[in-house]
């Protein structure tokens, strides 16, 4: 799709339910319905649940929301359809706040939705970055309540990044330089960036790990916290008072940057849902903020996400987890409805 469609062309493409629930269905079955407990690609489409089949094999009911984070859900499909479209063309994100205005939906559900969605956005490029690395550490501010018209308070929101610096002649990773050296003409590459409890060398080596390619040049502002830190080539930039985000020119733009999206488009992370936020950043980053993002990567059909419930993305324990059902009958549901149970979704 090259161009990007207004979300009044998007819902002319996806006006009702049923439009939504074919899509699901051929991207879940390309070659038509199989049931996923028997095999058999014998079924019928019942008429008194929602897009749901019946194995004639088996017996099994399977929705072409199953597997999906729509799967149960409250909402009509159109809007989580609509509300991921307007994350992914709109290059900043869009706030929960923002979702309940252009859906007209409640803010609690537009609040969970967006969570929901933003949980695909994880850059499928997880490959370490390579070569020569800048890495910092930035305090981000944090709003503690959400109510707008308090004033925005500065926390202690540590996240430690890294950017890739790529040599702008040729359009690939830098090559290594002598220590000390410096790299001129750049431009800057992948990042990563997490939020860490403090400045210890055991999370700054534990992320340096987890993100960045063995033997690879760190460019760094030389704290203490970098040394002792095997299998790297450590070459600190900041010496005396130069202020470091001149030799550390990327690392400090993405935080700017960061700290300016996450203002704009969020008036601020709010610090249980940190994870979420620099995931979804970096994703859009990584595709250098203003590229195409399909709605469907958005929905989790590209790459088939687990269905997140109310209580893995609050943080919360669930009450009821390991309590056993007590359920006398294999549950029907006879109605278009249905008896749902609630499970605190949406
Ligand atoms: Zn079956």
């Amino acid at each position: 799709m090259g161009k990007q469609l207004s979300l009044l062309e998007f819902q002319a493409w996806f006006p009702d339910e049923e439009s939504c629930a074919r899509l699901l269905l051929e991207r879940r079955w390309p070659d038509g319905f199989i049931c996923p407990k028997c095999g058999d690609r014998n079924a019928v489409l019942l008429a008194n649940r929602a897009y749901t089949y019946e194995c004639r094999g088996c017996g099994r009911q399977t929705s072409v929301t199953a597997g999906t984070m729509m799967h149960r859900t409250k909402l009509p499909l159109t809007v989580w359809f609509w509300a991921a479209h307007l994350m992914a063309t709109h290059s900043n994100g869009m706030s929960a706040r923002q979702l309940k205005g252009q859906l007209g939906i409640a803010y609690d559900s537009a609040w969970l939705l967006a969570q929901k969605l933003r949980r695909s956005m994880v850059d499928p490029n997880r490959d370490p970055l390579e070569d020569v690395v800048e890495i910092d550490r930035a305090e981000m501010p944090f709003r503690a309540i959400d109510d707008l018209a308090s004033p925005l308070k500065t926390g202690k929101i540590l996240v430690v990044g890294a950017v890739e610096v790529i040599d702008h002649s040729t359009g690939e990773p830098h090559k290594p330089k002598g220590y000390g050296a410096r790299y001129l003409d750049t431009l800057s590459g992948r990042i990563r960036l997490a939020a860490i409890p403090s400045n210890e060398a055991v999370h700054l080596h534990a992320f340096i790990k987890a993100n960045i390619a063995p033997g690879a040049t760190l460019l760094s502002d030389g704290h203490a916290s970098y040394q002792g830190l095997e299998g790297y080539r450590h070459d600190p930039r900041v010496v005396g008072n130069i202020a470091a985000h001149i030799p550390l020119k990327w690392i400090h733009r993405v935080f700017s940057l960061l700290k300016r999206w996450s203002l704009g488009t969020y008036h601020g992370l709010r610090p249980q849902h940190i994870d979420a936020y620099l995931n979804e950043f970096v994703f859009r980053y990584n595709r250098r903020f203003y590229r195409h993002v399909s709605f469907e990567t958005v929905l989790g059909l590209a790459t088939r996400h687990a269905p997140a419930s109310y209580w893995d993305i609050t943080g919360q324990e669930n009450p009821r987890k390991g309590t056993k059902m007590s359920r006398r009958t294999v549950r029907r549901r006879k109605t278009a409805d249905g008896m749902r149970q609630d499970g605190g979704g949406i």
